[in-house]
């Protein structure tokens, strides 16, 4: 009679990686999940849906592989069975979001890191953490690179974000080099496309909505300030290599392609074909000058570059916008 031999681990069929993502129902949180619902993984999506919307996941639904937990990620996390990646990507991140919820922001972006961290380290799991350009506040370096440490005015109406995330990324480096937790700080500058809430202040929400009702477009200042936009499916796509890279210090995700504000309005009134006309309203307090990432260490360390071009990014985000006007 043949003896029955031992499977090793290494012919055992090898079961799915688990993920958490914080921040699930959100605008970049439910494009990772679809990601990585794509890539085999299982994901517990977390979301309080305070700017969160349960629209971004329903397609999901009665996806055997998906499953979500409507809790406030300040509060502890408790999931039974193993955990391989935790993705922190909960937080508010408009600078009306901030406005209204300050104390959500600040409590997200460091109760809540802590929380996930918990989570990570009790699991074993490698945890990221969405950081943002925001740490570099009203930059007077440019392009910015990662070595610089920012400009930040602490008590302003956007210290609770640049201060918040300042604090997860110290806390993040605290558990990577204290509790040796594979940790990884991605670095997000301005991102878009489809699932962004029409109403939550960001330019291109309100650009793309004012022009599609053929009202006027909202240029804040003299519309001199720069913004370098990343189409979404790019951003989600270097998280995720920067996931599975070895490098715990923080990178620069995002497009490279500066424009002026007043630029971008002319673009996205003649990508729509609107009638709208451009109008002049306050600068608000604190808005950086000029941003635009360096990413000489994305492209060297993940082989990564933005490839949607600004124009097929738009055409995509306006179809999206038009059914939801
Ligand atoms: N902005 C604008 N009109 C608007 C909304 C925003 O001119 O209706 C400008 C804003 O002053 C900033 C840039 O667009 O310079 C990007 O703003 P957003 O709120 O999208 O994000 P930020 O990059 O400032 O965090």
């Amino acid at each position: 009679m043949a003896t029955r031999r031992k499977i090793s681990s290494k012919s055992a069929p090898s079961s799915p990686p688990v993920s958490v993502i914080t921040g699930a129902a959100g605008f970049l949180g439910s494009h990772l999940t679809d990601l990585l619902l794509a890539k085999g993984h299982k994901v517990v999506g977390i979301d309080n849906l305070v700017t969160g919307s349960v629209a971004n996941i329903e397609h999901l639904a009665g996806n055997p592989n998906f499953r979500f937990i409507q809790q406030d990620v300040t509060e502890f996390l408790f999931f039974d069975g193993p955990v391989n990646y935790v993705w922190h990507f909960a937080s508010p991140a408009s600078p009306v979001d901030y406005a209204l919820l300050p104390i959500q922001t600040l409590k997200v972006g460091s109760l809540g890191t802590h929380k996930a961290l918990g989570l990570a380290k009790e699991k074993g799991a490698r945890f990221l953490l969405t950081s943002t350009s925001e740490v570099y506040g009203d930059p007077l370096v440019h392009p910015q690179t990662e070595d610089y440490w920012g400009n930040v005015n602490t008590i302003g109406p956007r210290g609770c974000y640049d201060e918040s995330k300042r604090f997860a990324e110290a806390i993040t480096m605290a558990y990577h080099r204290q509790h040796k937790l594979e940790t990884r700080i991605v670095r997000i500058f301005n991102t878009y496309g489809p699932r962004m809430r029409l109403k939550d202040g960001r330019v291109v929400p309100a650009f793309v909505s004012q022009a599609l009702r053929n009202e006027p477009i909202t240029v804040f200042g003299a519309g001199k300030q720069t913004r370098s936009f990343c189409y979404c499916s790019d951003l989600i796509e270097g998280i995720y290599r920067l996931m599975m890279s070895d490098y715990p210090l923080p990178v620069n995700i995002g497009n490279p392609r500066e424009m002026t504000m007043l630029e971008f309005a002319r673009e996205i009134i003649a990508a729509t074909g609107s009638k709208s006309k451009i109008t002049f309203k306050p600068l608000p307090v604190d808005d950086p000058k000029q941003r635009k990432p360096d990413i000489t260490l994305a492209r060297k360390l993940l082989g990564w570059e933005p490839q949607v071009e600004l124009a097929d990014g738009l055409a995509r985000t306006i179809e999206y916008f038009r059914r939801k006007i």
